[in-house]
């Protein structure tokens, strides 16, 4: 075994794989599909699924199809189909030219049926829906068969094909597989194949007034694509059999469909239904808000398709459902910002101080720029100038006037370190008639000039300590810009599952909105989709669309999306468990 193979993720499915190709069973061949339907914009749910099918068929060089699975004409549309193809790319995966379409197997999946119905193995019922809902039984109860159940199979397909010609109104009949009404499975209780539904479907338009049911649909087309790992999540485990029984009656090309569990977690909610509850509801500013766990929210708040696949990596595949804590996305996020984001000093809610002797009306051309670190973990990043001056701003919470016992920061009569710049001692504090503290004053001292050095001056005899180092602007210099700091969009861990309505549990504070904060200049050549540390704040990453919240403009300013902050609660509660 080498290298590369051992780091290969381990699992039951690969191990199937593995013993399959050993077996020669489909020549050696792996070819996985991902699924979905066009229904909603993707979730971080599935980018597990994605991971998985397109990880597998790289890993053993076989393919990976993407599937539009739209047999549901009302629920679908082109919108979706658009985004979806953009997350998966986004997320690494290349399909190559095989982005296929349930719908491009319509005319196919009918000729089949008609041969279900030639050899007695499909008929067209007159039952209701509700009625087939009576006679299908119960988990304890055995179900009745429908009156129409034996039609001779002239009159099935003639009915079937004036089904498919528009005679019939929605719902008045359906084709369904003649199995056994007795099955100890409700899924093989004659199951429905065709319902009827004069609806436009958003690629075959009104060519089709009948349409095909998932379950039919599916075997189906992983066999026309010669699919030889039908990989799904665990909720249609007892549906494997109806997917065996079509392909076997049918005499056709016969994958194998393999269930794992899908990912849940915590802190939000993993179900298209629920999440276009909270996109049409004006929850949330769309599909891709950032407090989404859609891939295109993700992405906006700053993620990077490395973590997102790392996580996969991480969380790993199994046959029991679970969920996974949002502290462990949150862990691997910051552990690959930490690598790649380039540091800057932003500050959040400014609070203005005048340097008393700092010489005034310096000309521009004598500007102080000092030397600025991007980035400690890879000096290879290099260093930039950071414009120093008389007046600057500093951030409100890092000034108390009367400090608490555990506040290290600025105070009165209290020196501090200004990063990358020099030791300043409180000496004044200005406040306006109402008492609230609109500037301070303070002194500078010129011997501590400069870089990433210790919290202290002088010589070991003669050590003059300060306790903690503050993150500063220009105040002439910086740019304002819009902050939205971005929390958990659920405030319990587990939503719905106490108050019985998921929406109930929205965290309020999920959206703050900073509208004057202000950032070095450096900042001025940001990019949409930039990711930067604010020093001692968190990582944030400039929003693709500086339209505010409400749709206004805000004036041109650059929006940062606060993408996670510093603070680990992951490293914290592995400490804690260990
Ligand atoms: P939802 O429950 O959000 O509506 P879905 O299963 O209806 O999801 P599809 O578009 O049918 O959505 O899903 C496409 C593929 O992604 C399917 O193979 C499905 O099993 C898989 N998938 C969906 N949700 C998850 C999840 N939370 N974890 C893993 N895989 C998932
Ligand atoms: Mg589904």
């Amino acid at each position: 075994m080498n290298m590369e193979e051992k780091e290969r993720p381990v699992d039951f499915i690969r191990e199937i794989i593995r013993e399959d190709i050993k077996n020669n069973k489909y020549g050696g061949r792996v070819h996985t599909r991902f699924p979905p339907e066009p229904n909603g914009y993707l979730h971080i749910g599935h980018a597990k699924s994605i991971c998985l099918n397109f990880g597998i068929a790289e890993e053993f060089k076989g393919l990976c199809n993407l599937r539009f699975d739209d047999t549901n004409p009302t629920k679908e549309e082109q919108e979706y189909v658009d985004s979806i193809k953009e997350d998966v790319r986004w997320l690494g995966f290349d399909w190559q030219e095989r982005e296929y379409y349930a719908s491009d197997y319509f005319e196919k999946l009918y000729e089949y049926a008609v041969e279900l119905i030639k050899k007695g193995s499909a008929y067209v019922c007159d039952l209701s829906a509700d009625e087939i809902r009576d006679y299908r039984g119960t988990l304890t109860e055995i179900g009745k068969d429908s009156p129409y159940r034996n039609r001779p199979f002239e009159e099935n397909l003639g009915l079937f094909e004036r089904m498919r010609k528009g005679e019939f109104p929605d719902g008045s009949r359906t084709l369904r597989a003649k199995i056994d009404m007795r099955s100890g499975n409700i899924n093989m209780r004659d199951p429905v194949m065709y319902r009827i539904l004069h609806a436009e479907h958003h690629r075959t338009g009104n060519k089709w007034c009948i349409y095909p049911m998932y379950d039919y649909a599916h075997c189906l087309s992983d066999s026309i694509e010669g699919i030889t790992h039908s990989i799904c999540t665990l909720e249609f485990e007892d549906h494997r059999p109806l997917y065996d029984w079509f392909l076997d009656q049918l005499g056709v090309y016969h994958p194998q469909q393999i269930e794992f569990a899908r990912l849940n977690l915590s802190r939000t909610v993993l179900s298209k239904r629920k999440l276009i509850q909270l996109v049409q509801e004006g929850h949330v500013s769309g599909w891709d808000d950032p407090r989404m766990p859609t891939l295109s929210g993700i992405r906006r708040r700053g993620y990077t398709p490395e973590t997102i696949r790392n996580f996969c990596d991480r969380i790993g595949v199994a046959k029991k459902d679970s969920t996974v804590d949002m502290a462990l996305l949150e862990y691997l996020l910051r552990e690959d910002l930490n690598k790649r984001a380039q540091r800057v000093m932003a500050v959040l809610k400014p609070l203005r101080v005048v340097i008393i002797n700092y010489p005034e009306n310096q000309p521009e051309n004598q500007i102080e720029e000092l030397d600025a670190i991007n980035n400690p973990e890879d000096p290879g990043m290099g260093t930039r100038k950071v414009p120093f001056s008389r007046v600057l701003y500093i951030e409100q919470d890092d000034f108390r006037e009367e400090p608490p016992k555990e506040f290290f920061r600025l105070a009165p009569g209290r020196e501090v370190r200004l990063r990358y710049a020099y030791f300043i001692k409180c000496v004044d504090v200005i406040k306006d008639k109402s008492g609230k503290i609109i500037e301070l004053h303070c002194t500078y001292d010129p011997a501590t000039r400069g870089g990433d050095s210790p919290l202290w001056v002088g010589s070991s005899t003669d050590r003059r300590k300060v306790k903690a180092t503050l993150h500063w602007v220009s105040a002439s210099h910086s740019i304002e810009a819009e902050v939205r700091l971005y929390d958990h969009l659920f405030a319990v861990p587990d939503p719905g599952e106490e108050t019985g309505d998921f929406k109930k549990d929205l965290n309020p504070e999920s959206l703050v909105i900073l509208r004057s904060c202000m950032v070095e200049p450096y900042l001025a050549a940001a990019k949409s989709g930039d990711i930067y540390q604010f020093e001692r704040q968190g990582y944030f990453c400039v929003d693709p669309d500086s339209s505010l919240w409400d749709g206004s403009s805000t004036g041109g300013k650059t929006v940062f999306n606060r993408t996670t902050t510093l603070r680990d609660t992951w490293a914290k509660i592995e400490k804690r468990l260990k």
